[in-house]
């Protein structure tokens, strides 16, 4: 989704448009890969947006809250936010902390053999691949 799409969805809904909402809305869209607190700070930052560490969890809160993002929680504690698009993993490079959109997911053919085999049903998963991305095997 675009900055503007999800500015006229804000407003729609009756949310205000505050500059820092959407600094970070669109630095999220432009970002196309999921950004930490400290990230978006040093953003703000660069574009001479007063913002502290509350402010931006607090309307880091709101956004997930809304639906207009997801948290992600990588394996080094680390949460980070996207905007929310189609299902999708990450593939997070450990030599240089790159961190792509995995192509596909094949989980949903685990999960009918689970509800087949141990009756459960799965609602969603939570899958992220840790390694070494193509520029860095070279
Ligand atoms: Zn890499
Ligand atoms: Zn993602
Ligand atoms: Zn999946």
């Amino acid at each position: 989704m675009e900055t503007a799409e999800i500015i006229k969805k804000l407003r729609d809904n009756g949310f205000k448009i505050t500059k820092i909402r959407k600094s970070i809305i669109n630095h999220l869209t432009n970002c196309k890969s999921p950004v930490s607190v400290k990230e978006l700070l040093n953003e703000l930052k660069i574009l001479g947006t007063k913002a502290n560490k509350s402010t931006i969890y607090r309307e880091m809160k709101f956004l997930k809250d809304n639906s207009y993002i997801v948290e992600t929680q990588f394996e080094d504690r680390k949460k980070r936010f996207e905007i929310s698009s189609d299902h999708h993993h990450h593939l997070v490079c450990e030599i240089c902390g790159r961190i792509q959109k995995a192509k596909d997911c094949l989980v949903s053919k685990i999960e009918k053999r689970i509800k087949a085999n141990q009756g459960f049903l799965v609602k969603k998963h939570r899958l992220e691949f840790f390694g070494v991305c193509s520029i860095c095997q070279h």
